[in-house]
C-alpha cells in the first residue's frame, strides 16, 4: 500500500471547470490557476472520510483553530536548517527536554537524556532500534565474538514499523506469539527468547491490537534477573507511541519509563495522544552512553555544525512547533483533563456496548482509551466483518480484523477514543451500533468475507 504504480485506466482525465478535460496523471501543458486548481482538489478532497468519525485511527483529527494558524504561518520552516532556523531548532530542544522530564529521565551531572523529533513513531524506532544495535555490536567485538546475528524481541503484537526495522537492518525478528488471553508480550516469554545475540527488548505501551499496555517494569526486572544469571546485558526500549501521552497523566502511578535503569530508550508519535497533526515524533535516549557517538553527524551546514540523528534531511519545522504550542496551551492540567476525558469515554463506550449482549471486550479501555471486542461465539449468523461494514454506512470507521499469531482465529472490532470524541458522539455511535447489531441479527448468513477485510487493515 501507498506505493503509486502507473495508472492507465479511464479515469485518467478530470473536467476542468471549464469543461476542458485536464489530466490527472501527468503534468497538464497550460497552469489551470489556482482558484481552479483550489476548487477541483477540495471538491475531490470530499470523498475522504470524515476525520471525526474515524474511530481506526491513533492520529490526531482535531486541533484548536490557532494551532493550525501556527502551523500554516510557519509551514516554509525546514526542520534540518537549524542554522537559518535556530529559534526553531531552539523549540525542538525545549520539546526534547518537556518529554524528557515528563518521562522521569535522570536529570543533571553526566546522565542528561538526549532525543530528537522525527517524523513520527516508524522514525523514531527505527533510530531507538539502530542505537540498540549498535552498542550489542561494540559489546560482541570488545569480547571478540561474531557480530553477523544480531536479533530482537519483541511481541506478535507489535507495530509493523518493527519488522520494517528487521528487515531493512538485517536483524532476526524474534515475534513472540499470542497464547490463549495473552495478547501481549509477558516477562517470562521476553526473557525466554533473549540470548547473547539479542540487540534488545521492545516493549509496547498501548499496543494497536487492544490497547493494552505490556508489563514493562516486570519485563525489566525479569532481565535485571536474566543478566545476574548469565551475564548478559539485554537493554530495553519502550514503543511508547500511544502510551507515552497517555501513562504520564492517566496512570501517573505506573512505573514503565525511565524511572526503571533497564530503560535505555523510548519513543512516542507528537502526532497520536501528544495532540498534533500529522507527522511529528519523538525519541528520546537515556543518556549518552545509550546513543553511540558513530550514529550522529556532524552537519557543516549553511555555516554551522548541528549534531543530528535522523533518516530524512529535510523535512517541515511546523509540527514541532505545533507540538510546543500544545505542551505551552495545555501545560500539565490541560493534557491530564484531554486525556482523562478521552479515557472516560473510551471505559462508558466499553461498558455499554458489553452490556449489548452479542459482545464481548477484549480490553476495557483503561490502559489507552482504546478497546477492542468481539462477538461471542454462539454469534455465527454475522461477523465482526459485517459490524464494520454496517457501521460505515452510517460513516462511523471501526477497523475490523483478525489478531496474529497464535490468534489468528480472533476477529476483533477496535475504538480508538481520541480528542473531540464527546460523551455525545460517543451515544449517537451507541445508537448507531445497537440499530445496525439489531438488523445483522437477522440475517440467515455473514455477508462479509474475513480476508477481503483483513488484507486491507494495516494497524
Ligand atoms: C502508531 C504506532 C507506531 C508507528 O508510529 P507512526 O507515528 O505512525 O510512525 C509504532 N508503534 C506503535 C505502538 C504505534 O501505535
Amino acid at each position: 500500500m501507498g506505493l503509486s504504480k502507473r495508472r492507465t485506466h479511464a479515469s485518467g482525465a478530470t473536467a476542468r471547470p471549464d469543461g476542458e478535460l485536464c489530466p490527472r496523471h501527468s503534468l497538464h501543458e497550460h497552469a489551470l490557476g489556482e482558484q481552479a486548481a483550489y476548487d477541483l482538489i477540495s471538491n475531490e478532497l470530499l470523498l475522504d472520510g470524515s476525520a471525526r468519525l474515524n474511530l481506526a485511527t491513533f492520529v490526531t483529527t482535531w486541533m484548536p483553530r490557532l494551532a493550525g494558524e501556527l502551523m500554516s504561518q510557519t509551514a516554509d520552516k525546514n526542520m534540518i536548517d537549524k542554522d537559518e532556523y535556530p529559534q526553531t531548532a531552539e523549540i525542538e530542544a525545549r520539546c526534547v527536554d518537556i518529554i524528557a522530564e515528563l518521562w522521569n529521565a535522570p536529570s543533571g551531572g553526566a546522565e542528561h537524556a538526549t532525543g530528537c523529533s522525527t517524523t513520527g513513531s516508524s522514525e523514531a524506532v527505527m533510530l531507538g532500534a539502530l542505537a540498540l544495535k549498535w552498542r550489542w555490536r561494540e559489546r560482541m567485538r570488545a569480547a571478540g565474538k561474531p557480530t553477523d546475528k544480531p536479533n530482537l524481541v519483541t511481541g506478535a503484537n507489535v507495530q509493523v514499523c518493527w519488522e520494517k526495522f528487521c528487515r531493512y537492518w538485517d536483524v532476526e525478528p524474534r515475534l513472540v506469539p499470542m497464547e490463549g488471553t495473552r495478547y501481549h508480550l509477558d516477562a517470562e516469554q521476553a526473557v525466554a527468547h533473549c540470548d547473547e545475540n539479542t540487540i534488545g527488548v521492545a516493549a509496547v505501551l498501548g499496543s494497536t491490537f487492544d490497547g493494552s499496555y505490556e508489563p514493562v517494569a516486570e519485563i525489566a526486572q525479569a532481565l535485571d534477573a536474566f543478566q545476574q544469571d548469565t551475564g548478559i546485558d539485554v537493554p530495553l526500549h519502550v514503543d511508547a507511541a500511544s502510551g507515552g501521552f497517555v501513562a504520564p497523566f492517566v496512570q501517573p502511578q505506573l512505573v514503565w519509563d525511565f524511572r526503571l535503569p533497564r530503560v535505555a530508550s523510548i519513543n512516542a508519535s507528537g502526532h497520536k495522544y501528544g495532540l498534533v497533526y500529522p507527522g511529528v515524533g519523538w525519541a528520546i535516549w537515556r543518556d549518552d552512553t545509550a546513543l553511540p557517538r558513530d550514529l550522529i553527524f556532524d552537519v557543516n551546514y549553511l555555516g554551522g555544525h548541528m549534531p543530528t540523528f535522523a533518516l530524512n534531511f529535510s523535512r517541515p519545522g511546523s509540527e514541532v512547533i505545533a507540538q510546543y504550542f500544545m505542551f505551552t496551551a495545555l501545560g500539565r492540567d490541560g493534557y491530564r483533563k484531554v486525556q482523562e476525558r478521552s479515557s472516560a469515554v473510551a471505559r462508558y463506550l466499553a461498558g455499554e456496548i458489553a452490556k449489548l449482549g452479542p459482545y464481548e471486550l477484549i480490553s476495557d479501555g483503561s490502559d489507552l482509551p482504546v478497546f477492542a471486542f468481539t462477538l461471542r461465539p454462539e454469534i455465527r449468523n454475522y461477523t465482526v466483518f459485517d459490524v464494520s461494514a454496517a457501521l460505515r454506512g452510517r460513516g462511523w470507521q471501526v477497523p475490523a480484523y483478525s489478531f496474529p499469531p497464535n490468534r489468528e482465529d480472533l476477529a476483533v472490532l477496535r475504538i480508538v477514543v481520541r480528542a473531540g470524541m464527546t460523551a455525545d458522539m460517543a451515544d449517537l455511535f451507541l445508537r448507531d451500533l445497537r440499530d445496525r447489531t439489531e438488523v445483522l441479527a437477522k440475517l440467515p448468513q455473514p455477508i462479509q468475507s474475513a480476508d477481503a477485510h483483513d488484507a486491507a487493515f494495516a494497524h
